[in-house]
């Protein structure tokens, strides 16, 4: 592909989109130029490609198609039946899944498709059959009552937010926490790891419908082996979300006991993240499940989005490469060398290191909180996100973590000595930044100083880091 065939492609689209609302076309460009200018760090963040992006762009936007492959319930989706049919194909082959569903509108989209699709197979599906009817609408008021109250009790079990699972693994603010009764399994206080025998306790005790694993803020390697076999032994289905990690499995750094496909009974992972894909969600399953997960839309998803369809497939497809795997690694080897370069130099980090691509810094080392050490890193050009610890005393808006990731420099080209600077100027950001004070006198949370010459100075070394990995060097908007 010519690099002039893409930047042509973009720059006349911002054309077409300027003639009708000029604002729009600017702030797409100016989107553009801040990505291009800021050290990104953020761990669920990536650059897809111009391929990937452009499969978005177009007519797919204005199709209905509810239903599945060759199933619809509208006319004409011959089209969207095709991409569709090819992303789940590429998932498929992937993954090494036997059955993927593409049509989940994100992460969280894809994690309630998954919930259904087990209460419909182990709740649902047993009260139809004990009451010998085909479907819902044929139960008496009675039997339907009695279901919707069995479809609000379950149990699951899963990580806690501050040990670095989801919101959507049950927890209140999220419908995952009003519709289940929910358990956490937290991580060791001494190690951060995750001890597979509370575990095993905890799935005991507490008994759960549905045993979750996957994270969004653990730096190390989870053996689903192990959590499969709690699962089993008290009849739990395992379901797995690695949204996060998914271009790690994809890209086989994950593989045996830490692939969680061949182990659980159902996957679901966003595509925006380490995959590298649009924005988007997808569910992955045993046969068993295959039938339920694929009623996603209408139960809770609306119209599949053909558009978002088409760009998995071209995302999957680039995945399926040889060099993904080599970029997967690439990820990993960067984590590896950030998190040696910062502990190197003193921080202190969750779990001591990581094994995926993400890095978890404890920020009270530096006498800060969460809050105070993003805000600081981002008037330094450094963008990150702060996130709870284990046992967190700052809670869950203040936080005393930052949540720091390889995926997007990775995709940018920074390698391992990159990294190393990076450390270098994170380090420098936080042993200089200091906590500030209320109006009486109280420590505050949110307020700090450091002073702006020399955040300026670190976001000019970062811009000087980033200039020889040049972001879309194909797309010349100018
Ligand atoms: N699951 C995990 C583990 C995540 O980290 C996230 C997002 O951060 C989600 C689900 C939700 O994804 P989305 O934002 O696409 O709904």
């Amino acid at each position: 592909m010519s690099r002039n065939a893409e930047s042509t492609a973009f720059r006349s689209a911002l054309e077409v989109i300027r003639a009708v609302e000029p604002r729009v076309a600017d702030a797409i460009g100016a989107e553009l130029t801040d990505q291009r200018e800021s050290l990104k760090l953020i761990a669920s963040e990536n650059y897809a490609s111009p391929a990937t992006l452009l499969a978005m762009g177009n007519w797919f936007s204005d199709k209905y198609a509810e239903g599945t492959v060759g199933r619809r319930f509208y006319a004409g989706c011959q089209n969207v039946d095709t991409v569709e049919a090819l992303a789940a194909e590429h998932a498929r082959e992937l993954f090494g899944a036997a059955h993927a569903y593409v049509q989940p509108h994100s992460g969280i989209d894809a994690n309630l498709v998954a919930f259904w699709a087990v209460l419909a197979d182990r709740v649902e599906s047993p009260a139809l059959k004990k009451a010998q009817v085909r479907q819902v609408n044929d139960l008496t008021e009675a039997d339907w009552f009695a279901l919707r109250r069995e479809l609000g009790n379950q149990r699951m079990l899963g990580m806690s937010l501050d040990a670095g699972g989801h919101l959507t693994h049950g927890f209140r603010p999220n419908i995952s926490g009003k519709m289940f009764d929910q358990r956490s399994y937290g991580t060791d206080p001494e190690t951060g790891l995750i001890d597979y025998d509370r575990v095993a306790e905890a799935a005991r005790e507490f008994k759960p419908l549905i045993l979750v694993g996957g994270y969004s803020a653990y730096p190390r390697k989870v053996n689903f082996r192990i959590l499969r076999e709690i699962a089993d032994s008290v009849g739990a289905t395992f379901m797995v979300d690695m949204a996060h990690f998914a271009g790690l499995v994809a890209g086989k750094v994950f593989t045996g006991d830490f692939d969680p496909v061949p182990h659980a009974h159902i996957v679901t992972t966003t595509t925006h993240k380490s995959l590298r894909g649009p924005r988007g969600g997808m569910v992955l399953c045993q046969p068993e499940l295959a039938d339920q997960v694929d009623r996603g839309c209408p139960m809770v998803l609306g119209g599949p989005l053909p558009h978002v369809m088409a760009a998995k497939a071209v995302a999957l497809a680039e995945a399926r490469r040889p060099d993904f795997a080599d970029y997967a690694q690439r990820i990993v080897d960067n984590s590896q060398a950030l998190a040696e370069g910062l502990l190197r130099r003193g921080a202190k980090l969750v779990t001591g290191g990581t094994d995926n691509h993400l890095v978890l810094i404890d920020v009270s080392g530096y006498g800060l909180t969460g809050r105070q050490a993003e805000q600081a890193l981002l008037d330094s050009g450094i963008v990150t996100n702060r996130n709870s610890v284990p046992q967190d005393p700052n809670g869950a808006w203040y936080t005393s973590g930052i949540r720091i990731g390889t995926p997007a420099l990775t995709t940018r080209g920074l390698g391992t000595a990159e990294m190393d600077q990076t450390a270098e100027l994170i380090h420098t950001v936080l042993t200089q930044t200091t906590a500030g004070a209320n109006a009486d006198g109280t420590p505050s949370k949110a307020k700090y100083t450091l002073d702006p010459a020399l955040a300026d100075k670190i976001a000019r070394q970062a811009t000087d880091l980033l200039a020889p990995h040049p972001l879309y060097p194909s797309v010349d908007l100018t």
